[in-house]
């Protein structure tokens, strides 16, 4: 059982909590997307038992009929070892969200990664229609070139601002400047696309910004927010928009929990109030 505090961020260390966690959040009219912790595996065991994790994943979702579905990360299963390897861990976990008709995110790492996870993405959703997603970073400078190369993938993108400490040449290093770039990427994506955006972020303006757009355009998308952050926004926004919740679990939860009460004081500080008591 994971201690209080990290039971904010992280729904438990088993499948069946997850699911738990999934199935609350269903009644509440939040969808959820599961995520099993793990990444950088340099060994194809590890990858293997993962994938094979994420396929019961699925037919878990499947048979507890909630709005879930999976975000893998590549390192988690494979892209360490090889493209190869990852490639083939990712089809067999597609393969059978096709079979079970449920949907499929792949996360995305640091830059060394964006040309295999997005090649890797590109090929799976012309396979499978509508059934596979990906990330993409606002603060890395080439984000535009991906977005406009992948408008008319048959796939959904995540929009998000990007969680990875990158080179200075490469990426946008000042906040002001990651928040314009992700303004625009959410202009150009709601004028060239009428399904598949998703909005991967906490912050009111942007969530606002997409809303207008997709008034303007006439464009679906979904809201997307972390577990333990925001979550009675996620509620409220819930009446009007899809919304899902990012929901990680499995016994690898402590560094994951550290990043979360490390990037915001006010995560520090509730964690700091829990241990205490008040
Ligand atoms: P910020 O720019 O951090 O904050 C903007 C505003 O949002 C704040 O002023 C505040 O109003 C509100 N806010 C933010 N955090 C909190 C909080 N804890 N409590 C209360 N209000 C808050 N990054 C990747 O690089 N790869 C991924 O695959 C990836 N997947 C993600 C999936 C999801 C569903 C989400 C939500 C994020 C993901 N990220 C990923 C992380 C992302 O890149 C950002 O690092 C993270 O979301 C912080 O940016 P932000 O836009 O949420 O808000």
């Amino acid at each position: 059982m994971l201690p209080p505090i990290a039971d904010n961020f992280v729904a438990g260390e088993t499948a069946p909590e997850a699911i738990a966690h999934a199935r609350d959040l269903d009644g509440r009219g939040v969808g959820t997307i599961l995520n099993l912790l793990g990444e950088h595996y340099e060994r194809p065991g590890p990858a293997a038992e993962d994938r094979d994790a994420y396929v019961r994943l699925i037919d878990d979702i499947a048979d507890a009929g909630i709005d879930a579905c999976v975000s893998v990360k590549p390192s988690q299963i494979g892209l360490d070892i090889g493209e190869s390897t990852f490639r083939s861990n990712l089809e067999v976990i597609a393969e059978r969200a096709d079979e079970r008709d449920a949907f499929v995110w792949i996360d995305m790492e640091d830059h060394e990664t964006t040309d295999a996870t997005l090649d890797a993405f590109e090929e799976l959703a012309r396979a499978h229609e509508w059934s596979v997603g990906v990330c993409l970073q606002a603060n890395l400078k080439r984000t535009r070139k991906d977005l406009d190369r992948l408008i008319d993938v048959p796939g959904k993108f995540r929009l998000v601002k990007g969680a990875y400490d990158e080179p200075d040449d490469l990426s946008y290093t000042r906040k002001p400047r990651v928040n314009e770039e992700y303004r625009e990427l959410l202009r150009y994506a709601f004028e060239h696309r009428d399904r598949g955006v998703a909005v991967g972020s906490h912050d009111p303006v942007m969530i606002e910004h997409a809303a207008d757009l997709a008034a303007e355009h006439g464009t679906d998308f979904e809201i997307q927010m972390l577990m333990g952050v925001r979550e009675s926004a996620q509620y409220d926004l819930a009446a009007d928009y899809d919304v899902y919740q990012y929901v990680p679990y499995g016994n690898r939860w402590l560094s994951y929990f550290y990043r979360r009460v490390a990037e915001r004081r006010a995560n520090a500080l509730f964690a700091l109030r829990a241990a205490i008591g008040r």
